[in-house]
């Protein structure tokens, strides 16, 4: 039977005043390793049939991160993984990750089929964040150049002038400050005041925030690395003020894990979602990985380090989207028009300044 689990995230209205809302997700059962395999096995089968590529985030189950490196598919942060979706000759994709990212492959590549495991995988960000309200906001500034994480509906994205991940977020700011523009930022009010920090410039903010980063602890951070002074921290910048100020080193999931693999530390405290630790693991099996504080896993059910959403993704729900074709991510036209420019935008300029950002690209580092 279905179990669901439910937690609390902040939601803003157009006049910036936030509350405390409910989401929920589901939670799926666990499988042995002979029910593994035998999905592996079929699934292999059925990309193969319909000409499909599967394309996961770092914050998804391993099995799905293996697999689809076994497959000729992909594993990446969402910035990366727009770019293989967009670029791949697969008739279909298969997503592995969180609604906001199936609905960016298919603006990107509307003519290709995009399905995901699950429908209702969603994102605290992209909840807080309702596109009628987020439109009021702007109208509210209209002096002010949009600029919207990636984790954000297809509905937002097309209000908006850029979309930024948070492998380009401060190289693209810094680029519309240099250019004298004032900046409306959301949704993530954490690494929109990391931006304005990092760039001096003249953001205002969105106050919405990630569950899963947003739990992150400073005391408790502080002492853990007391215990291991030798230890560089690794910070994702969705992380609150207190957390990212302890780091060695704040950037993306792909900068995290380029650290991890080229650094010359042997032990690393990492605030970030732990499916990041998969990839780091094999990729750096020599290193001594050690996760961030939060409230720990009894405190609430998000205080796990583990997104309730990207959990959603299992082997179960790839095999039914591709063999049933359920899962389909649909975008109406004419908001698929208009967010195209912006995303469009973002990966035009990273493309012209790649090999140059600040917080670094990891290319793709292939299967292990
Ligand atoms: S980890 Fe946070 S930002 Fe990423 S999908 Fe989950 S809730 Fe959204």
């Amino acid at each position: 039977m279905q179990r669901n689990t439910s937690f609390d995230f902040t939601l803003q209205n157009a006049q910036g005043e936030s509350c405390v809302a409910q989401a929920w997700a589901k939670v799926r059962p666990s499988l042995d390793a002979a029910e593994r395999f035998a999905l592996k096995q079929r699934i292999q089968e059925a990309l193969k049939q319909r000409n499909a590529v599967l394309i996961a985030h770092y914050y998804v189950d391993g099995d799905l991160q293996d697999l689809a490196l076994e497959t000729g598919g992909y594993v990446a942060d969402s910035l990366e993984m727009a770019r293989f979706g967009r670029n791949h000759a697969a008739e279909t994709l298969v997503v592995a990750g969180v609604r906001f990212m199936g609905e960016t492959a298919k603006i990107l590549s509307p003519e290709k089929t995009v399905l995901m495991p699950d429908l209702d995988a969603t994102c605290s960000l992209d909840l807080g964040c309702p596109a009628d309200e987020f439109s009021a906001f702007c109208d509210a500034h209209p002096d002010r150049t949009v600029v919207v994480y990636a984790n954000t509906s297809a509905a937002v994205k097309a209000r908006a002038d850029w979309m930024v991940t948070s492998s380009c977020a401060l190289e693209i700011v810094q680029h519309l400050k240099d250019r004298g523009e004032k900046i409306l930022w959301a949704p993530d009010r954490h690494l929109g005041r990391y931006i304005q920090e990092q760039t001096g410039a003249d953001l205002v903010l969105w106050q919405g925030d990630c569950i899963v980063h947003n739990e992150f602890k400073s005391e408790e951070l502080a002492m853990l690395r007391r215990a291991h002074p030798d230890a560089r921290v690794l910070v994702h910048p969705e992380s609150p003020a207190g957390v990212t100020a302890q780091a060695d080193m704040v950037g993306s999931t792909s900068a995290l894990l380029k650290a991890v693999v080229e650094g010359d530390a042997s032990t690393y405290i990492v605030a970030t979602d732990k499916g990041l630790f998969h990839r780091m693991r094999q990729l750096a099996p020599g290193k001594h990985l050690i996760e961030a504080p939060t409230a720990g896993e009894s405190a609430t059910c998000k205080s796990c380090a583990q997104c309730p959403w990207m959990a959603m993704n299992g082997l179960e729900g790839v095999l039914q989207c591709l063999t049933k074709g359920i899962g389909e991510i649909q975008v109406a036209p004419e908001t698929q028009r208009r967010a195209h420019r912006c995303i469009d935008r973002m990966l035009e300029f990273t493309q012209q300044r790649s090999g140059t950002l600040r917080q670094g690209l990891v290319p793709h580092l292939g299967a292990v």
